[in-house]
């Protein structure tokens, strides 16, 4: 039997429509250099409604590619809007990948035009030229007009200024219907190994990932909510916190480039945001500069934190001190991202829920979760068995865009490469990256749970564990530690530390301490970086 119900389409242009008439006075505030400017989501919807004329005016038609080389403010959130909506498709071109990369994949998208923060149209116009498919080049942001346009012209590309085509573009738009199926947006991945590699996400997934965003057992989001996403939107679409504002009503504040603890605690003080979206180096920032200056963070209900693991030191001293809850999620460019969420049982008191905030929470409905073992078979959901992350649902990829990986994806699941255990609850805990398991004399020992443990430690900033090459037990770990500012703890200090916690034949033997931890074009670290650094085993 078929059912009764109308069949209409779940659509970016319908969150657009949505989000800007039913909830035309919400808001989206944007940090300046000096303040915030705010504008209501029907005028962001006029100017998105403006921008898709400007953009067909400029000969973008049909699934055309429109990039967008910026940070999180107004102007980017209309590109969201504006360009699914008239059919386009987004692409939100990471900024911080290294040159070379953006080259690659803004010509393996077939870039059309693409819209560049005026702020960073000196690194843009450095790799412009290299660009294949670019006719024409927007230039956005309150700071335009004192910008130097000549390093962009100079490639020979158009280039025009975003307020002067949305001055001269209509505010009526014949959006078109558009199949649920079709592409809506782009994103690639950060290309650790290899070259990134391009997702392509629906007006379904991208529609029905919004609303598993907001829902209760994430983020949580209603009329009332005030969403800071630091999480970028020029890489994973920011979780998908601009669409769930715009479903519910929330309002949104973006902190354009302003991203270090200082201004990010003005922005929270003036803005009061009840919800943020971060990875763990952000958030242990901004822990190691509220600690020093007192401030008001009474504003947040929830910071959802994910993009690696988010130790539970950080968010213990968070709460403690602070009053701030942190709530893990864990996903990947794959995953639209978000597909798990840390939320603990019902009923638990904090005592006995902190082990569940510990972990990479439970998969959102709409998403399956299993592991599996070295032979692809599933494995239970113990708590205890150890295997491989695949999940499938309607905004998890199935392939990815013109490159085949056939590795990657298994009797229509998709292969994590994230290591873990699921309880019976359902809870997971990812214990590494396949890639970074160390495997000592055949046993494996989660860098992970290292990390974690040594930052527990009051003198540890930050701290990495890489596998090192030895030659009786295959690989050891090796720490790599940053100290807290002033502090003076020793490799001896912190084994003892460890042996608290962790067994003896896993302790690091190898210890090396140093400024920084490399990180990736995204602030994870980049554990390929040390591998090679310490590659034959001697330490600085
Ligand atoms: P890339 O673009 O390099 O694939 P993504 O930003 O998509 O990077 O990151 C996905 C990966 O990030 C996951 O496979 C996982 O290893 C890691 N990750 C994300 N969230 C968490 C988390 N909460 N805990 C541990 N690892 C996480």
């Amino acid at each position: 039997m078929r059912s009764t119900m109308q069949d209409v389409p779940l659509s970016l242009g319908r969150v657009r429509e949505y989000g800007t008439t039913v909830h035309a006075d919400s808001e989206v505030v944007t940090a300046t250099v000096d303040g915030t400017r705010t504008a209501s989501y029907a005028e962001v919807g006029r100017r998105a409604t403006r921008l898709a004329n400007a953009l067909r005016s400029l000969g973008v038609t049909g699934d055309e590619r429109v990039g967008t080389f910026m940070w999180n403010n107004q102007e980017h959130l209309e590109a969201y809007l504006a360009v699914p909506s008239m059919g386009a498709v987004l692409h939100t071109i990471n900024i911080r990948l290294f040159p070379e990369q953006v080259t690659y994949v803004v010509n393996h998208a077939e870039d059309r035009v693409v819209i560049v923060d005026a702020s960073l149209v000196v690194p843009f116009a450095a790799i412009l030229p290299t660009f294949e498919t670019v006719t024409h080049v927007l230039v956005a942001g309150p700071e335009t007009a004192q910008t130097d346009l000549a390093p962009l012209e100079a490639s020979g590309v158009t280039v025009l200024r975003y307020e002067d085509v949305l001055e001269d573009a209509d505010e009526t738009f014949d959006w078109p219907a558009v199949d649920e199926r079709d592409a809506a947006a782009m994103c690639y991945t950060s290309g650790t190994t290899g070259n990134p590699k391009g997702v392509v996400y629906s007006h379904r997934s991208a529609y029905l990932h919004s609303m598993a965003v907001a829902m209760g057992d994430n983020a949580g989001l209603g009329p009332a909510s005030r969403v800071l996403p630091v999480v970028p939107m020029f890489h994973a679409n920011a979780w998908g916190l601009p669409y769930a504002a715009m479903l519910v009503g929330a309002r949104l504040v973006m902190p354009d480039r302003w991203l270090q603890a200082e201004p990010l605690v003005r922005l929270i003080e003036q803005t009061r945001p009840t919800h943020a979206g971060g990875v763990p180096t952000i958030f242990n920032d901004l822990l190691s500069y509220v600690d020093e200056h007192p401030c008001d963070l009474s504003s947040l209900e929830i910071v959802l934190c994910g993009g690696s693991a988010v130790p539970l030191s950080l968010q213990r001293a968070l709460w403690e001190r602070h009053g701030v809850r942190i709530q893990q999620a864990w996903g990947m460019t794959e995953t639209s991202p978000v597909a798990t969420s840390g939320k603990p049982p019902a009923g638990l008191d904090d005592e006995e829920a902190w082990p569940y905030r510990a972990t990479q929470g439970r998969a959102l409905g709409g998403v399956e979760a299993r592991i599996v073992g070295d032979d692809g078979a599933p494995l239970p959901h113990d708590g205890e068995s150890v295997g491989e992350l695949e999940v499938r649902g309607p905004w998890i990829t199935g392939s990815y865009y013109r490159d085949a990986d056939p590795e990657k994806f298994h009797d229509g699941w998709l292969r994590t490469g994230d290591v873990g255990r699921i309880d019976p609850l359902g809870f997971i805990t990812l214990t590494d990256r396949a890639k970074d398991v160390i495997k000592s004399g055949g046993e494996w020992i989660s860098s992970v749970d290292l990390e974690n443990a040594l930052m527990a430690h009051p003198d540890v900033l930050e701290a990495a564990v890489v596998g090192i090459p030895d030659e009786r037990w295959q690989e050891r770990p090796l720490a790599t530690v940053v100290l807290r500012e002033g502090a003076e703890v020793d490799a001896a200090t912190l084994r003892a530390f460890l042996s608290d916690t962790v067994a003896k034949w896993q302790l690091p033997d190898a210890w090396a301490f140093i400024e920084a931890v490399p990180r990736t074009s995204v602030g994870k670290f980049d554990k390929k970086v040390l591998r090679r650094q310490y590659a034959d085993g001697q330490l600085e």
